[in-house]
């Protein structure tokens, strides 16, 4: 089968040539003609599977079959994702899928100014990307008008509702038109998902590409245990011998992300961090030079690398394993991305056996154990419990300002999200007294000789394995 039977108009496969794909993936085989049709489309989808070619390309189609006069604020096509990431990924693969054709498309999310997003809006827009929490803000505005909306697409919905997005998304719902096409991609089809489809989608076509809860075949995954303290060291070391050039890795925290980039700088290994604290300009720094191989490894948290969408990423390590399993899945999924193969490698202490007992359970796989002599770990260590972040773990929702705060208190199920979200509070609280402020200084002082001390370790180590 190829793209030239799907429907698809000569300006589309001009562009799908030039990105050198010669063949559909299941995704696109099945939503494409679905959605062409302008069926609604309810589609269980692994990340790496083309999923976002399978919503564009037809949309794009679609919109050149009728060419409505665009009104002040109004919008034909919708597309929410949960990150500024993804969004930014969707918004590139229309601009790559669309280069041969008429139409306006323009990314809507927070962190940035509102301005420029309503000025452009103004003039009506054939395609908007967005994040639900700045979309809300503007159409509270009135900044937006749905009434000549088409299509919506929710993509990785099953993240949406993790990050306690529903309340916006209902909000929003009501201000769209009940005609419409809408498509819903999730990874995961959980209840919470079902109930959400069943209240927008009108009798769906159900596209599921791969089995439920598993991680991609293609991508081999390994365990190293390792003590806590030593994982640094076994990183370095992983990243050094085996000459790993782009490697994405995972910690659990955004205070985490920092402290390994610094220590990875410190050992001389080129690296950045990525998460909820940088500001927006920092984060596409950061990933433009990781794609470009400027730099070699990308630390990030799980909410700010959804959506990551690098050609043949090679290595994914989780130095910290997530604390749900599904985040497993999503993370070893940023490689071995459409038929590429891929390596995810993950370091685990004796505090996260029970997180990689949860893991192999929801995978239904057991995964290889590989033991390096040097790293076994010492058996008088116990386990300790996890620790979230000082002051805060990972914010799902990415950004820092009160209204993603409440609305992340509000999200289900995630008790970690909120503990954290209530010490950040606190900690900001606590922050602006002059004596921890002093404090603070006090601890950045600490912190700089132990980034000296850890730096000496280092080169000692360094001359010793010479
Ligand atoms: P996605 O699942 O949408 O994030 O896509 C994963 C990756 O697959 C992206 O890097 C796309 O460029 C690539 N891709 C999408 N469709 C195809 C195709 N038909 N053949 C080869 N690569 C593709």
């Amino acid at each position: 089968m190829s793209f030239s039977n799907l429907g698809l108009s000569e300006p589309l496969l001009k562009a799908i040539k030039d990105q050198g794909y010669n063949t559909p993936t299941p995704i696109q085989l099945q939503a494409i003609p679905t959605v062409i049709e302008g069926k609604d489309v309810l589609a269980a989808a692994q990340t790496g599977t083309g999923k976002t070619a399978g919503f564009t390309l037809p949309l794009l189609e679609r919109l050149t079959q009728t060419h409505p006069k665009m009104q002040k604020k109004q919008i034909r096509v919708l597309v929410l994702t949960p990150t500024r990431e993804l969004a930014a990924q969707v918004a590139e693969s229309i601009k790559t899928y669309g280069k041969y054709m008429q139409y306006s498309s323009t990314v809507i999310f927070g962190g940035v100014g509102v301005n420029p997003q309503l000025a452009t809006l103004r003039k009506g827009v054939d395609i908007v990307i967005a994040t639900p929490g700045r979309l809300l803000d503007i159409a509270s505005q009135k900044g937006i008008d749905f009434s000549a909306l088409e299509c919506l697409v929710l993509d990785e919905a099953d993240r949406m509702l993790d990050m306690g997005f529903i309340h916006d998304i209902k909000k929003l719902m009501k201000l769209m038109p009940k005609k419409r096409q809408t498509l819903l991609f999730s990874a995961t089809f959980s209840n919470d998902i079902k109930k959400l489809a069943s209240g927008l989608l009108i009798s769906p076509v159900l596209i599921e590409v791969a089995r439920q809860n598993t991680t991609a075949e293609q991508i081999s995954q390994v365990v190293h245990y390792v003590d806590k303290s030593r994982k640094r060291e076994l990183l370095s070391q992983l990243i050094k011998t085996n000459d790993w050039r782009q490697v994405l890795v995972f910690t659990r925290t955004k205070h985490g992300a920092n402290k390994l980039t610094k220590q990875l700088i410190d050992y001389g290994i080129t690296a950045a961090a990525i998460h909820g604290n940088k500001s927006q300009g920092a984060r596409t720094k950061a990933l433009a030079s990781f794609k470009a191989n400027e730099i070699r490894v990308l630390v990030a948290t799980d909410i700010a690398a959804r959506g990551i969408d690098i050609d043949q990423l090679p290595h994914v390590v989780n130095y910290e394993l997530p604390n749900v399993p599904e985040d497993y899945v999503h993370r070893i999924g940023r490689t071995g991305r459409a038929g590429m193969s891929g390596e995810a490698v993950s370091l685990v202490c004796v505090d996260e056996h029970k997180l990689l007992f949860d893991i192999e359970k929801f995978i239904k796989a057991e995964i290889k154990k590989v033991h390096l002599e040097a790293f076994t770990p010492d058996p008088s260590i116990q386990a300790e419990p996890i620790q979230n972040g000082r002051g805060g773990g990972q914010k799902r929702g990415a950004g820092n300002n009160s209204r993603n705060r409440s609305r992340n208190s509000r999200s289900r199920n995630d008790k970690n999200k909120n503990d954290s979200t209530k010490s950040e509070k606190t900690q900001t609280n606590r922050s602006k007294k002059p004596e921890n402020r002093a404090a603070a200084q006090i601890g950045s002082k600490i912190q700089e000789k132990l980034n000296k001390l850890e730096k000496r370790d280092n080169d000692n180590y360094n001359k010793r394995n010479k």
